[in-house]
């Protein structure tokens, strides 16, 4: 079978891998449909993630089909739609015992520190297969694991009905949060260098968008919020800048949600939290968001319609990682049709 492999950084190859086949009872496998291109699959392609080892089959953001199931396996059964959660966890250590099994001891990474969804069929271990409606449509399912990244954030940020939420950055996973803080009942500010994505997000129910190329980002935040400040600031754009500011303009008692994976460092003084008694959360994958998010897709509260811009087939994908870097102005999320 076909599969997209990041043999090191900066290459990028179509390559021929071994039917993967069920050896545990409590294995599925699952025919890959449609896999979106993430950011982090970026990364490891440029060689910038700090977490990717290789040669490395990338790709995390999957739905597919069951075609066999393990003697064990009770949840689905061949022909059910299914996303994946891309993650497999130790069960023991302190994170583990603590329920936050994204930042396990022993963590892997589908399409990371382990093979993942860019390939025509993949085997998993049914605790991290969970089935969608056959009523949705493949373009949105694909869709449901950067959603459960935008959850994890307004969960890590406490978002409440009520609160105001600054989303810096209206990518993907900015645009997944603030379709989350509206069903949570926030209101939401968004900002974006890009004009179209804040006239997108507005689209998708953003209270207020900011250019920061046309206003001064705090003066704005301020005179939407009485003087107060978001009282939750989600940091989507994920830079040592954006950082810095989502800790200037948070409300007394916010709380910074972080998403980056960059090293270097930000310049913050204590004080700057301290005064506020800030909250800095990170919030990287996510928690038992599955089901949640999935039945936000089936009952129509997330829109996810226009999501996918582009198309591209498993053996294109030189083009559509080109697409992506050449005109991210236009991409909102790459879809790779895979069978
Ligand atoms: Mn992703």
């Amino acid at each position: 079978m076909k599969a997209v492999q990041v043999t090191g950084p900066g290459r990028i190859d179509i390559v021929e891998k071994e039917m993967p086949r069920i050896t545990r009872e409590d294995e599925v496998l699952v025919k890959v449909r449609l896999a979106g291109i993430c950011g982090s699959d970026m990364h490891i392609y440029h060689g910038t993630s700090p977490v990717a080892t290789y040669p490395r089959v990338i790709g995390h953001e999957m739905v597919g089909e069951v075609a066999e199931t393990g003697p064990a396996v009770k949840r689905v059964k061949a022909g059910d739609r299914v996303v994946m959660e891309p993650i497999e966890w130790c069960g023991e250590c302190y994170a583990c015992r603590s329920g936050r099994r994204n930042v396990c001891a022993r963590l892997e990474v589908y399409g990371v520190s382990r093979d993942g969804a860019f390939s025509e069929y993949i085997v998993l271990p049914e605790r991290i297969v969970h089935k969608v409606d056959d009523r949705l449509d493949w373009h949105e399912a694909v869709l449901i694991e950067p959603f459960t990244i935008g959850a994890q954030a307004n969960w890590r940020g406490g978002v409440a009905a009520g609160d105001t939420v600054f989303i810096m950055g209206a990518g993907t996973i900015g645009l997944c949060s603030l379709q989350v803080a509206k069903i949570k009942g926030a209101t939401c500010i968004v900002s974006d260098l890009s004009d179209d994505k804040l006239a997108y997000a507005k689209s998708l129910g953003a209270d207020y968008t900011l250019n920061p190329l046309k206003c001064d980002i705090p003066e704005e935040l301020a005179r939407i919020t009485g003087g107060l400040g978001p009282n939750v600031t989600i940091d989507a754009v994920c830079t040592p800048k954006t950082f810095e500011q989502a800790v200037e303009i948070t409300s007394i008692a916010g709380r910074v949600v972080c998403l980056g994976f960059d090293v270097t460092p930000s310049s913050i003084a204590q004080y700057s939290i301290t005064k506020k008694e800030l909250t800095i959360a990170g919030s990287r994958l996510q928690t038992d968001k599955f089901p949640e998010v999935i039945g936000w897709f089936q009952s129509g509260k997330i829109k996810a319609d226009n999501f996918v811009t582009h198309r591209f087939a498993l053996t294109e994908v030189g083009r559509a990682v080109e697409l992506i870097e050449t005109r991210p102005d236009k991409v909102r999320k790459v879809v790779l049709e895979i069978g």
